[in-house]
């Protein structure tokens, strides 16, 4: 199942996407607003999938949303967590905090604010704020039924589904705070969709994430080179801490980001960024 939220004629809809990608059907819903996230918390209470309520779309004639127009509260993110990035990485300012193999992974939050849509814009700050601004492609876990210290053996049973986003960052911002929560979190900075694909339709812990810029293939990697897996991050997360229905881990990127190059290839206004993960989809945002 894919399930998504969109505008249609004016109005807000909840609801599946044809295994072809094609297709659109609404559900219904008393409450859209809030996209996808009230009916996963309903699938996560025991509800079953709503009827469907009007004809199919076409996807082309509907503007797709992010799925979660705001996450519950800040998205879990993992810093450095392909081991091919983690050694891009290792002549820049971030060398100090690779992670070890035996070590725990990097957390840090994004804020829910900064969630948009799978075609919208991206806002650069500004030359007076930051000068590196960069792209991240990632698989992004929507948490299912909620839990507390989730045992990595049973945390499979926790995943929703799974989603694309782009962890946009400026570099720059990331290091003047030693924390990365402001660079990581400027209004738009947050990328998502273009809908959520069913932990029992993918397997998140094999499958290809791919990012271009303005066409130029960047990145192209696979979840099985995580340094710690999907199971892991979410024991991880979960120490002490509810993980909630809706709650998403960004599970950290491949390399090729702008960063890794040398010279660094920072984004500017009029770049468009594409994002693809088979057995999800594709999106692609520009940057103003
Ligand atoms: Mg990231």
């Amino acid at each position: 199942m894919r399930i998504a939220s969109w505008r249609w004629g004016g109005r807000l809809q909840v609801g599946t996407i044809s295994p072809d990608g094609r297709e659109a059907t609404p559900l219904a819903l008393a409450d859209a607003s809030r996209g996808v996230l009230p009916l996963i918390e309903a699938l996560a209470r025991g509800a079953s999938l709503p009827q469907p309520a009007g004809a199919r779309l076409p996807v082309e004639a509907i503007e797709l949303m992010a799925p979660l127009h705001r996450p519950l509260r800040s998205l879990f993110c993992i810093g450095r967590n392909y081991r091919a990035h983690a050694a891009e990485l290792a002549t820049t300012v971030f060398r100090d905090s690779l992670p070890k193999e035996d070590a725990w992974p990097i957390v840090f939050t994004k804020l829910a604010d900064c969630v948009v849509g799978p075609r919208d814009p991206v806002r650069l700050p500004g030359a007076a704020i930051t000068t590196q601004i960069d792209y991240e492609s990632e698989l992004a876990i929507v948490i299912g039924r909620g839990g507390r210290d989730i045992a990595r053996a049973r945390a499979m049973d926790h995943v929703f589904g799974y989603t694309v986003v782009n962890d946009v960052s400026a570099r720059d911002v990331q290091v003047r705070h030693q924390q990365w929560d402001l660079g990581k979190s400027f209004d738009t900075f947050c990328p998502m969709g273009p809908w959520i694909t069913s932990a029992d339709q993918m397997d998140g812990r094999d499958t290809r994430v791919r990012g271009w810029v303005n066409g130029e293939l960047r990145q192209d990697g696979r979840t099985q080179d995580m340094i710690f897996d999907i199971p892991t991050l979410i024991e991880t997360c979960s120490r002490g801490i509810t993980l909630y229905p809706g709650d998403v881990i960004a599970t950290g990127t491949p390399s090729g980001v702008g960063m890794g190059f040398k010279p660094p290839k920072w984004l500017a206004a009029g770049d468009v960024v594409k994002i693809e993960i088979d057995g999800i989809g594709a999106i692609e945002n520009r940057f103003e």
